[in-house]
């Protein structure tokens, strides 16, 4: 293979992540018709897997949109907010936001309940938000990435069901690293990815449709093409995604998921990414100055936000990236609009430590101790 002229770093943002070598070494595998018989040999185990991996209901569906998770969520929106209905998204953070923002680019009427950054959303908020704009879908988020809290879903999910409403839940950040809440919340429509915690590039947004999701979109006009969650039921039917997918992308996710489901298994994997969560905040609660960020009842299994001790500001915490490139990794210096904001507000700003998909303990405890080294001088 062709020496790459590009540097190796253990990459600990919070997505996309490191990349096993085996699942490296897969990208290299035939390339194949994405109509042909070769097709349904990658991915029928693939979408089989994900059903596992999501414990999916036997009613509902599996979509591979191309694209990322984004481009799922954006599906989900055009797919089955109709003309003259309310959205409402319940946010915690960046990502939340995000999906709110596309909600508004895309014509909807969307109104917004905000949780404090660190804070959960709590049934009691989203229950008087329900009652007061009525709205027929509301949007949450499993795992909000730019301050590292992990909702209850199944909780936020009863209060929405007591509505009448369909639930869409953004889980891009966490499926693949804890147990996924579909079958327990009901929820209509899962969004997930291939470059978080399932530790793959990116290149697929993974959706998850209830029945009730598929019905309601027969009466939402304007879905679109690449976003018309209709329109990809007949194509995964076939174990197909609606137009050429990356190949190699297909034959390393062929490769990870039996790994996943197979070899490591679901419980260990899940009960490997709770232990890295509570290295990480052991090693963050002895550092002098320093903070966990969320909510301790929230803390995410997928990625940690570090409150920066007193005096220290982003353009530190920048610094302090390149000191950690120097030695092979790369560091999250926190999400750059949160940051600003708290900066604004006179607050400290965070950082992030990303420890999902297929990063080891044994490399997460190697990472701590170079980055503590750094943060207490
Ligand atoms: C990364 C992320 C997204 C955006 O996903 P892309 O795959 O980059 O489009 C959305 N929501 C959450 C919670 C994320 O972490």
């Amino acid at each position: 293979m062709a020496q790459a002229p590009f540097p190796e770093l253990t990459l600990f943002i919070t997505g996309p992540t490191y990349i096993r070598p085996e699942v490296r070494e897969a990208g290299s595998w035939p390339e194949y018709g994405h109509r042909d018989a070769e097709n349904a040999k990658r991915f029928e185990p693939i979408f089989h897997n994900l059903g596992i991996i999501a414990g999916l209901p036997a009613d509902y569906r599996t979509i591979l949109f191309l694209g990322s998770g984004s481009t799922a969520m954006e599906a989900s929106i055009r797919s089955l907010v109709a003309q003259g209905e309310t959205i409402l998204h319940a946010t915690c953070g960046a990502f939340g936001d995000l999906w709110h923002k596309m909600s508004l680019a895309n014509g909807k009427n969307a109104v917004r309940l905000a949780a404090e950054p660190g804070q959960p959303v709590t049934p009691e908020a989203l229950d008087a938000a329900l009652a007061q704009h009525k709205p027929a879908v509301v949007a949450i988020t499993h795992n909000e990435t730019s301050t590292g809290v992990t909702n209850d879903v199944p909780a936020l999910c009863r209060v929405i069901k007591a509505h009448n409403a369909l639930a869409l839940v953004d889980g891009v950040s966490i499926f693949g690293g804890a147990p996924c809440p579909i079958a327990a919340s009901g929820c209509d429509f899962y969004a997930t990815a291939t470059q978080k915690s399932l530790g793959l590039h990116a290149g697929f947004g993974i959706g998850f449709v209830s029945p009730a999701a598929i019905e309601k979109a027969r009466h939402v006009t304007a879905r679109g093409h690449a976003t018309d969650i209709l329109s990809h039921l007949g194509r995964a039917e076939k174990f197909q995604t609606q137009s050429t997918p990356n190949g190699a992308l297909g034959n390393q996710m062929y490769l990870q998921l039996r790994y996943i489901v197979e070899e490591e298994g679901l419980d260990a994997r899940y009960a490997r990414h709770a232990a890295m969560r509570d290295t990480t905040i052991a090693f963050v609660d002895k550092l002098p100055g320093y903070a966990p960020f969320a909510a301790a009842d929230f803390r995410s299994p997928t990625v940690t936000a570090v409150a920066a001790k007193p005096g220290m500001t982003s353009a530190d915490l920048r610094a302090i990236k390149e000191t950690l490139r120097a030695k092979g990794y790369l560091f999250d210096p926190g999400y750059a609009k949160l940051n600003e904001d708290l900066e604004a507000a006179g607050k400290q700003p965070i950082f992030r430590i990303g420890h999902m998909g297929d990063i080891t303990p044994a490399m997460l405890k190697a990472y701590l101790a170079d980055l503590g080294e750094v943060l207490t001088r």
